[in-house]
C-alpha cells in the first residue's frame, strides 16, 4: 500500500482528481477526507488556471518590489521606518497568539510589557530619579543576556537533533520542537529589547535632577560618592553612608568605578545608563563636556554583519511578511481573483 501511494502515477492521479476505484479503496478515512477537499477545490477553480498564473505573478512582484521599498524607506526616513517596524514587532506576534490561543507567549509578552513599560515610564520622567539610569541599563542588559542565552540553548538543541545526537537520548521530534521554541523566544525578545533601547533612549529625559536642586554643583562631592545615584563608590564607606547602611557595606560597593576628566566618579552601570538616557557628552553632575565614547558601546551594539542580518531577518519575518501577504490578499480581493 505504501509503495502504491508513493508512485508518480498515483500522485499525479491524486493531483488531477482522477483516482480510480481501486486506488480509492486503498485510502484511509483520513486520506479520503483530504481527497474530497481536494476534489472540491478543483471543482471550484476549474476553468481559470490562467488566473492562478496572474496571481502567482502578482505575489512574486509584491515580494520582490517590497524589498526595495523597505530598503528605500529605511534609508530615507529611518525614524518612521523604525516606529512602524517596532510597532509591528511588538503587536503582531501577540495578536497572532491571541488568535491561536497560545497562552505561554501571551503571559511572557505581558510580563515583558509590564517591566518594559515601567522602565520607559521612569526614564521619561523629568527630572530623572537618581536610580533610573542604573535601572535602565540593568533591564536592557539582563534582557539581552537572557534572550541570548535562551536562543543559544535552542540553537544547540536543534544542532543536536540535526547531527543525530538526539537519537542517542531517544529525544527526536520533541527536542527539535523545544529547540525551535527556545530559539524563537530568544530571537524575538532579543530584537524587541534592542529596538526598544534604540528608539526609547532618544525620547528619554536627559536631565538628572538629583544634585542640581541644591544650587550650583560643587566640583568635589563629599567623600567618594557616585554623582548619578548618590551612593558610595568604595568599600571604605564614609560617615554619611554609614547612617544609611548601619550594617556596614554600602550599596553597589562591588561595582566597577569610573572617573571622568572632570574628576567626578561613577558606578559603571550608572554612567552607562546615563549614556543611554542622556545622549549628551556631558558629566551628569557638573555638565562639563567629557568624552563618554567608551560607555556608549553596550553589549548588544554589535557590528557583526551576520548578527545584524539575522535581526533584520526576524523583523522581516514578523513584521513585513504579514503586511505584504495581507496586501496581496487585498489586491486579489479587489481584482476579483480567487
Ligand atoms: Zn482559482
Ligand atoms: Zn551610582
Ligand atoms: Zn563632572
Amino acid at each position: 500500500m505504501e509503495t502504491h501511494q508513493n508512485d508518480p502515477a498515483f500522485i499525479s492521479a491524486w493531483h488531477d482528481g482522477t483516482l480510480n476505484s481501486d486506488q480509492l479503496s486503498e485510502l484511509t478515512s483520513d486520506q479520503s477526507e483530504r481527497y474530497q477537499l481536494h476534489l472540491d477545490y478543483l471543482k471550484e477553480h476549474k476553468g481559470h488556471e490562467s488566473q492562478h498564473e496572474l496571481m502567482a505573478i502578482i505575489l512574486l512582484f509584491a515580494l520582490f518590489s517590497s524589498q526595495f521599498l523597505i530598503l528605500y524607506w529605511k534609508k530615507k526616513h529611518y525614524a518612521s521606518y523604525q516606529i512602524v517596524s517596532l510597532s509591528g514587532l511588538y503587536i503582531f506576534p501577540v495578536l497572532f497568539s491571541l488568535y491561536n490561543g497560545w497562552a505561554r507567549f501571551i503571559i511572557i509578552w505581558c510580563l515583558f510589557s509590564i517591566v518594559n513599560g515601567f522602565v520607559i515610564h521612569k526614564a521619561s520622567r523629568k527630572p530623572l530619579e537618581s536610580m533610573t539610569p542604573r535601572m535602565v541599563y540593568k533591564w536592557y542588559s539582563v534582557l539581552y543576556t537572557a534572550s541570548f542565552a535562551v536562543g543559544l540553548v535552542g540553537y544547540c538543541m536543534m544542532i543536536l537533533v540535526f547531527f543525530g545526537f538526539a537519537a542517542i537520548f531517544n529525544a527526536g521530534p520533541g527536542l527539535m520542537e523545544a529547540g525551535v521554541l527556545f530559539l524563537s523566544y530568544g530571537l524575538y525578545f532579543g530584537v524587541l529589547g534592542r529596538d526598544f533601547v534604540e528608539i526609547c533612549s532618544d525620547r528619554m529625559a536627559s536631565t538628572i535632577g538629583y544634585y542640581s536642586k541644591e544650587g550650583l554643583p560643587q566640583k568635589h562631592l563629599q567623600g567618594e560618592i557616585c554623582a548619578v545615584c548618590g551612593q558610595a563608590t568604595s568599600q571604605h564607606h564614609n560617615v554619611a553612608n554609614l547612617a544609611d547602611h548601619p550594617t556596614g557595606k554600602p550599596m553597589f560597593a562591588d561595582d566597577q568605578i569610573h572617573q571622568l576628566a572632570c574628576k567626578h566618579v561613577f558606578h559603571e552601570k550608572c554612567i552607562r545608563g546615563w549614556c543611554m538616557v542622556g545622549k549628551k557628552d556631558i558629566c551628569p553632575y557638573c555638565k562639563e563636556k567629557v568624552d563618554l565614547k567608551q560607555f556608549k558601546k553596550n553589549p548588544w551594539d554589535t557590528q557583526q554583519q551576520l548578527y545584524l542580518n539575522l535581526l533584520d531577518g526576524v523583523r522581516y519575518l514578523v513584521v513585513w511578511q504579514p503586511i505584504i501577504f495581507g496586501a496581496v490578499q487585498l489586491a486579489y480581493y479587489l481584482f476579483g481573483l480567487d
